[in-house]
């Protein structure tokens, strides 16, 4: 097999904090992954803070030990993770996934590596991970990751808007449900892949324990039911995106996560609704596609956001 040339002048390590696992990865000057690995968030429900930190920190010595064998010494971590994040002080505010809070991550990965680190939101991360590779039309676009949650990261004329674009915190219904923000009828309570589970298993009998790959499927094959769901949740997605552009002028929208990975009918519902409702002069030009789906996304953009 060819060895893959790198490009060594720096490299640095990015790290994906999820909710099930904990990604790693060496990264060149490029965005090229050298070497990547991953352990699960938790070893068992009552881990602490502590059994996190633990996690990332052997993770972090074996992504140094690849680098030394290659010569390198990582000149920075990027941290990437779920959650409200303040960059000042590095700390993960919030982490409903992680099960943290105030979590000064930053300061105690410095302390021990010497290198410095940065922390961002993961979708930020994506954003950036996308823009490094520059696999997209324009310097203004959004990635939006629709999964467990959804949120988004905002490329606005080639400038991250770091700390934006929480898109499944938008009201999209104020008659909705009470969302543990504070606020009523937010996005991800109509379109992420747990509320469209929720739906579907009213439908009963063979719909009620049904999860989101096999509702894909069934929407795929012509199942009403399935395909009902899924156009409902498309479409308040939908109506949260509109609002997006015509606040932001982005001219590209990249869709990824877990709903996404999958099945046409989800994406071909996002994508007319959009076009239907954006104003027809922010609609020229705009496209709305499926980003492809890269596991190490968060890490590589974490990375990336140490340049
Ligand atoms: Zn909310």
């Amino acid at each position: 097999m060819k060895r893959r040339i790198y490009s060594w002048k720096t490299s640095r390590i990015g790290i994906d904090l999820g909710g099930t696992k904990i990604l790693g990865a060496l990264v060149d000057e490029a965005g090229n992954v050298v070497t990547s690995l991953q352990l699960p968030t938790f070893s068992d429900k009552e881990a602490s803070q502590k059994e996190l930190l633990s996690s990332i920190i052997s993770i972090i010595n074996q992504l140094i030990k690849s680098a030394k064998k290659e010569g390198q010494t990582p000149q920075g971590i990027g941290i990437a993770s779920a959650g409200i994040i303040d960059q000042g002080t590095r700390t993960i505010r919030y982490a409903q996934s992680l099960g943290v809070k105030d979590f000064s991550i930053g300061k105690q990965l410095e302390d021990i590596f010497q290198i410095p680190v940065r922390l961002c939101n993961d979708t930020d991360a994506a954003a950036m991970a996308k823009w490094q590779k520059n696999n997209n039309n324009s310097d203004s676009f959004m990635y939006v990751s629709v999964g467990t949650g959804i949120g988004a990261g905002i490329m606005k004329e080639g400038v991250l808007l770091q700390g934006a674009g929480e898109i499944g915190h938008m009201t999209v219904n104020r008659e909705g449900g009470i969302c543990p923000c504070g606020n009523r009828g937010c996005l991800k309570h109509y379109a992420s892949g747990p509320a469209m589970e929720e739906k579907v298993r009213t439908g009963h009998g063979r719909y009620a324990e049904m999860t989101m790959p096999e509702i894909i499927e069934r929407a795929e094959n012509g199942d009403t039911w399935c395909q009902d769901v899924l156009k409902e949740g498309a479409h308040y997605l939908g109506l949260a995106l509109v609002n997006a552009v015509h606040l932001l002028h982005i001219k590209e929208i990249a869709l990824g996560g877990g709903v996404l990975q999958e099945g046409e009918f989800f994406l071909k519902q996002v994508q007319t609704y959009v076009h239907r409702y954006t104003m027809p002069f922010m609609a020229e030009g705009l496209t709305v596609k499926r980003s492809p789906f890269k596991a190490e996304i968060g890490a590589v953009g974490a990375a990336c956001i140490m340049r």
